[in-house]
């Protein structure tokens, strides 16, 4: 193999179906080897062009001078009891970040929690992400590497008939909508049958509230959508999240509704709600949550905050978050709680990210208590 070290291979891991084709046609080469490498990539977990045995000789020969497959390395990979996995990926730049795989169904359902940036520059008050700083976008690759690194993971070639991942939610590390042009090709990968084929229904998006984003989105793709909420009132979401004093939540709302318009099926919000001590978990939040929901189609998460050092905030007793629930579910809504997954390795996990890098030891404690149930 000759390497010319002076062109950067193009990494073939986060081109769309498009961009894949494009790069075969550049290379004068017929378009349909775009399907052939994606399904090596993604079905196959394959990242050795010598091994894709469909391509001739030449071809692949080519394809090592001047392209890769090259994934997030794997730091750690644990496992717990109640079946949750998580991987820590060192991407590009010596940086971390980590990966969730949460079970659930008597695991008919396994849902990835995926990060799009280090860091993130939104400072929302309650989130440790938040204060670390914004570090930098993940790149397309990066992001569908954690499907690719978690689906590789369980060896077995996958295609509409087995799915290690059966759902993925963007809802790591970092704010989706702030990386959009990397996390769409991504997303859009984890929609085509030679990359994921997931249904939109269960790629979900978690923005805080980057508005004229969301408008953009929902005219490219229109996978599930999540929103960040954690406050009724502007005054109190300004506190929270402070992207509210850019976009209000009216503002947010509307956006939401016109997300929902576009999608060309019967689609619900979800709205997060994380539940801090006496900052927005009582009686009446509740009723002003539910009168400011009033006629729009959505469910309500509501996820019991997670501590962190100096945050300030601390987490309502489990008797306050299951009120909280019921006054809503009186008011008529769906809202369920999402409860700390994976207890056991969390601690291993943990200390080891404690060694690795500190600054991404809150963030998994929280996503693994995230569980989205997109059907
Ligand atoms: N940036 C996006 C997605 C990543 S954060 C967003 O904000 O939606 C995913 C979810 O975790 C968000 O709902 C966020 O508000 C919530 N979150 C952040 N820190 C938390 C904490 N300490 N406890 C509970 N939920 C938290
Ligand atoms: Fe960023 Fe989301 Fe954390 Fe806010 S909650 S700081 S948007 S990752």
């Amino acid at each position: 193999m000759t390497l010319d070290t002076a062109t950067p291979r193009t990494n073939l891991l986060g081109l769309t179906r498009e961009e894949m084709e494009a790069f075969f046609v550049s290379l004068g080469e017929k378009k349909f080897r775009a399907a052939q490498v994606m399904k090596w990539i993604h079905h196959e977990g394959c990242d050795d062009f010598e091994s894709m045995t469909n391509l001739s000789k030449a071809l692949r020969t080519r394809l090592e001078e001047l392209a890769e497959v090259r994934g997030p390395r794997v730091v750690y990979e644990g496992a717990s009891e109640d079946g949750t996995r998580k991987w820590v990926l060192e991407v590009e730049d010596g940086s971390y970040v980590e990966t969730v795989l949460i079970p659930a169904e008597g695991g008919k359902r396994r849902t990835l929690c995926v990060s799009s940036q280090v860091g993130c520059s939104l400072d929302c008050s309650f989130c440790s992400t938040g204060k670390q700083g914004f570090q930098r976008n993940l790149t397309s690759a990066e992001v569908i590497g954690q499907v690719w690194v978690a689906s590789n993971s369980f060896g077995a070639r996958r295609d509409s008939t087995n799915r290690p991942v059966t759902n993925v939610v963007m809802m790591g590390m970092g704010e989706p909508l702030m990386n959009y042009n990397a996390v769409v090709p991504a997303m859009k990968l984890m929609l085509d049958d030679n990359g994921y084929g997931l249904s939109k229904r269960r790629v979900t998006l978690s923005t805080s509230g980057v508005v004229p984003m969301i408008d953009k989105l929902g005219d490219e793709l229109d996978v599930s959508l999540a929103v960040s909420l954690h406050a009724a009132n502007d005054e109190l979401r300004n506190e929270l999240v402070p992207l509210n004093r850019k976009y209000d939540i009216a503002t947010l709302l509307d956006a939401c509704r016109r997300y929902l318009a576009k999608c060309d099926d019967t689609r619900m919000l979800t709205i997060e709600y994380t539940l801090i001590k006496d900052v927005n978990d009582q009686q009446r939040h509740a009723e002003e949550l539910s009168t400011l929901l009033e006629g729009l189609p959505c469910k309500i998460n509501l996820i019991p905050f997670n501590p962190f050092p100096h945050s300030g905030y601390e987490k309502p007793s489990r008797n306050q978050v299951m009120r909280f629930q019921q006054w809503l579910e009186e008011l008529g809504h769906t809202a369920p709680v999402r409860m700390t997954r994976g207890d056991d390795i969390d601690a291993a996990c943990g200390q080891l990210v404690g060694r690795v890098k500190d600054r991404t030891k809150r963030h998994e404690r929280y996503i693994q208590s995230i569980q989205i149930d997109a059907d």
